[in-house]
């Protein structure tokens, strides 16, 4: 899962990145609603993760423009705006969920994992590419309904290909999708996770194509 954070506190923001890569969620953090803007662009995030008092104003000015650009994504408040008229304002405004700071990590992944239980998430939920099921919903692939074994960062990159099958996928957006904004990214690092996927994948009737100067292509094999 990939989330992005949007929130002005970089101690808060470090605390929660932290909570949350122990869980496998890689995180993309954005401390003004121009860089959440900028960010949620690009189509990769799972779920949203929203405060509402930033520098460049209300984070529930937001909500309509996510809406618009990816219309079942998942957004929760976390505010320290709390009372029941904050709360019925934010859902009002279509998030899904709010939260009151301060809460507890074990809440705010309850929460997430019960946002992303909801139907919006049904009508793509797994992808199928040869012998490949990727279950979207569950993040996990099958071979011939066998589970693959796969790390996380092959996880990502697997994921951002199958969602794109028989379409080129840059470079940068794999190591966009495989590593957070502040992972060091060494140069053949990538190459490295396609190859090991390639050899997992062997026997699936998929195939990865390097293209050259440009980035990777999956395909069901011919
Ligand atoms: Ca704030």
């Amino acid at each position: 899962m990939r989330i992005l954070l949007v929130e002005d506190e970089f101690d808060m923001a470090a605390a929660l990145t932290a909570a949350l890569i122990r869980h496998d969620i890689v995180v993309d953090h954005a401390p003004t609603l121009e860089i959440a803007e900028e960010a949620s662009r690009s189509g990769l995030h799972d779920a949203v993760l929203l405060d509402r008092k930033l520098p460049d104003g209300d984070g529930l000015s937001l909500i309509p423009f996510l809406r618009r650009e990816q219309v079942g994504l998942p957004i929760i408040v976390l505010s320290a705006l709390g009372s029941s008229e904050h709360r019925v304002a934010g859902l009002d405004t279509g998030a899904d969920d709010y939260l009151a700071k301060p809460f507890s990590t074990d809440e705010l992944l309850a929460r997430l994992r019960a946002v992303m239980r909801r139907p919006a998430q049904i009508g793509e939920s797994s992808i199928k590419v040869g012998q490949l099921r990727f279950n979207l919903t569950a993040r996990h692939a099958e071979v011939a309904d066998e589970p693959l074994d796969l790390t996380r960062r092959e996880l990502l990159a697997l994921e951002i290909l199958v969602r794109r099958t028989g379409r080129t996928v840059a470079r940068s957006a794999l190591e966009e999708a495989v590593y957070g904004y502040d992972d060091e990214i060494a140069s053949n690092s990538l190459d490295a996770h396609i190859s090991r996927l390639r050899r997992k994948l062997s026997g699936a009737g998929v195939e990865i194509h390097a293209i050259r100067g440009l980035g990777y292509l999956l395909r069901a094999a011919t």
